[in-house]
């Protein structure tokens, strides 16, 4: 149904929509009136559905049900729109909630975002400052890419073959002088060194303000409404103690939700492919392959996995043919699915990175023909491992990742194949499973005991933790409903 739509350019993750918005005050009428007042009905609703305009109105196939003649109908001058087929109706805020399970503040506050009308809420207030002060600094790596002054910087990026418009359409930026990104922040108008600090840019220490990106090929990090949110960087400099660091956790950051180029994603046929590095992704991108994201260098999360289901269909992931990237693909194996089918296509040697590089694109896309669903290709890389890896070795981890699968009957129907494939009776495997499962278990339930605990302490003494830390522990937290509106409360007071 969903290629009916046009190319979806911006996915919602919806569990963080809810989240954010559960706790809201309420919006003044005023407000909401405001944001309907100025919101083009057309334009919206014609960014998600192909829209004509027949008469007064406007025409197009109804997204809320298999519609085959386009019963959607939108009047510009009611600002309402009206499916004669399912009898939805509304206006842009219903269809906000309806099309992209907005809860109704965050479709109030997407309409308000794009009218530029200020929602008048404190915490939307800072929100704006840290996305503004993220946008002035990405502004300003790339000034300083561009300025001639940082040769390595140009010549490394020449180097992994990145042309221009790629670098340009990306944002890409280098953090050469934290003096000159200081002096950017404040000549337009962010004098408070906290928002700077609030979202990571900049850390305070003895010897002064200092910048954890200098010396490194800037990433801008993007949500789905394409507002930066923070960043990942490459050292230049082979010594460096880290190859590659990303923004702290913060109030506008959580490296969990986030995936890097869903601002440049194109899917076309509504399939996405996911790469584990920043140049995987900038390679493929400049191959023609638009539809592709990349990871942080980190494993792929649920709610990362949630963000994908919600732009495509198919998923297919393309890691490293190395045991990294086998390793890699076995954890998506406790990702859960709903939507989408997540296949992998398992690279026989190098990165993603090389081989289109190197020009092997009919290679590249033979391999992604061969896709196959990531159980099957977790049991090849098992099966394979048996030739060269102690099995005792391999039984841990196999059982290991059993527990960690949350649905019990696919966790057991995984052993009962990996029990196949490594020639062990299953009821051993199953067995060894069940014990890991119910440690597991016992861990969890006694962090549920501490988060509880913190929880009360909070709550009892509230000026215990600084609001900024409070924010970037906030996600430790189960997503526990009730826990999380206490935290939401506890730091409105602190
Ligand atoms: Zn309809």
């Amino acid at each position: 149904m969903r290629r009916n739509f046009g190319p979806i350019i911006e996915g919602i993750d919806r569990e963080t929509w809810v989240k954010a918005g559960n706790d809201m005050p309420g919006i003044p009428q005023e407000t909401i009136d405001r944001v309907l007042d100025s919101t083009n009905i057309v334009e919206l609703i014609g960014s998600f559905v192909a829209l004509k305009k027949i008469g007064q109105n406007f025409q197009g196939l109804c997204p809320f049900h298999d519609d085959k003649t386009p019963s959607l109908s939108v009047s510009p001058e009611k600002k309402i729109f009206r499916c004669f087929g399912c009898g939805a109706s509304g206006n842009a805020i219903t269809f906000l909630r309806r099309h992209k399970n907005f809860p109704f503040p965050e479709a109030v506050r997407f309409l308000a975002d794009k009218a530029r009308i200020p929602m008048g809420i404190e915490e939307d207030r800072k929100r704006e400052l840290f996305f503004g002060c993220l946008a002035k600094a990405q502004e300003e790596f790339a000034a300083q890419l561009r300025s001639g002054a940082y040769r390595s910087a140009v010549n490394y990026l020449t180097e992994r073959g990145i042309n221009e418009k790629v670098q340009e359409e990306f944002g890409l930026g280098y953090a050469g002088s934290v003096k000159d990104l200081i002096a950017a922040l404040k000549k337009s108008g962010i004098k408070d060194k906290q928002i700077p600090l609030s979202v990571g840019l900049l850390k305070e220490k003895e010897e002064g303000i200092t910048c954890p990106f200098m010396g490194r090929i800037i990433f801008p990090l993007t949500d789905q409404r394409s507002a930066i949110i923070g960043f990942g960087g490459r050292a230049i400099d082979s010594s460096s103690h880290a190859k590659y660091i990303n923004s702290p956790d913060s109030a506008t950051f959580n490296k969990r939700r986030v995936l890097f180029g869903l601002k440049q994603l194109r899917i076309p046929d509504d399939t996405v492919f996911v790469v584990e590095g920043y140049f995987d992704l900038l390679t493929l991108h400049q191959a023609g392959f638009k539809n592709t994201v990349g990871l942080l260098g980190t494993e792929l999360s649920p709610e990362q996995m949630r963000i994908l289901e919600n732009i495509a269909r198919n998923v297919i992931l393309i890691f490293d043919g190395d045991p990294g990237g086998q390793a890699a693909l076995l954890r998506c194996l406790k990702i859960p699915q709903q939507n989408s089918t997540l296949k992998a296509a398992l690279l026989p040697d190098g990165d993603p990175d090389e081989i289109v590089r190197e020009g092997r694109i009919d290679e590249f896309e033979a391999l992604i023909e061969s896709a196959k669903p990531v159980r099957k290709a977790a049991m090849e890389i098992i099966s394979r491992r048996k030739q060269t890896q102690n099995i005792e070795q391999l039984t841990d981890e196999v059982t290991r990742l059993g527990a960690e699968i949350p649905d019990a009957l696919e966790a057991s129907s995984f052993i009962e194949e990996a029990a196949e494939a490594l020639e062990v009776p299953a009821w051993a495997l199953q067995e060894k499973t069940r014990l890991k499962r119910d440690k597991r278990e016992k861990l969890i339930e006694r962090k549920r005991e501490l988060e509880k605990f913190v929880v009360h302490e909070l709550l009892a003494r509230p000026g215990l933790v600084s609001s900024e830390k409070l924010e970037s522990i906030k996600d430790l937290f189960d997503d526990n409903d009730q826990k999380q509106i206490l935290l939401q409360q506890i730091l409105k007071h602190a």
